[in-house]
């Protein structure tokens, strides 16, 4: 049998990826979501721990010169988002199966580095991604607007990953999420390594 793959579900802001993922997280109790680290501020409800690891600027670049990082990134406003290989190893040794959220870059650098990757882009229409970052409000119109000038180049991409879901209606995106997972884990479970 081969090792579980590592599944990363990738898109631009506004799309969804979230949601989707804690909705996947609940249909799917094998897998496992990969806590990134960030520089960012915390929003409204988010913990320490679960949806990221809230780092300051200084212990980010610690753990960077460590070698703690799988991949990096500097995304919206020069904050860094990092995945690290303690969550990797930690997630797979108990024996789950890893799911990260990363924009389009990192999805490729995992792909590339991991094998077994497989690789799930969010789609959604520019129009409602707009709608949706406005909506969560928890960006600054600067910031909006950055996130959608990243949303634009990253929908381009789209055809480079192993899967596209379109997210215009969340209940039949999360059904087709659920099952392209079952059969990546299905045929990585019938495949030699
Ligand atoms: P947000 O600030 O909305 O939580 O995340 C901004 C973007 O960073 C999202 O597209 C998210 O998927 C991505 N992201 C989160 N963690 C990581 C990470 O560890 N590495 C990379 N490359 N991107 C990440």
């Amino acid at each position: 049998m081969s090792p579980a793959p590592v599944i990363v579900v990738t898109g631009p802001s506004g799309a969804g990826k979230g949601t989707l993922i804690a909705e996947l997280l609940r249909r799917l109790p094998q897998l496992e979501h990969a806590v990134s680290a960030t520089t960012r501020e915390q929003r409204p409800g988010e913990v320490d721990g679960r949806e990221y690891w809230f780092l300051s600027p200084e212990e980010f670049e610690r753990r960077l010169r460590a070698g703690d990082f799988l991949e990096y990134r500097i995304y919206v406003s020069g904050k860094r988002y990092g995945t690290l290989h303690s969550e990797l190893e930690r997630i797979k040794k108990a024996g789950r199966v890893c799911v990260l959220e990363l924009e389009t870059v990192g999805a490729m650098t995992v792909k590339r580095s991991v094998p077994g990757t497989v690789t799930i882009f969010i789609s959604a229409s520019v129009a409602e991604l707009e709608r949706r970052l406005k909506e969560r409000a928890t960006e600054t119109h600067t910031e909006i607007g950055e996130r959608l000038r990243l949303a634009r180049e990253q929908l381009e991409q789209a055809g480079e990953f192993d899967h596209v879901i379109v997210n215009d209606e969340l209940e039949h995106a999360a059904d087709e999420l659920e099952r392209v997972v079952r059969r990546e884990l299905a045929l990585a479970a019938t495949i030699e390594p």
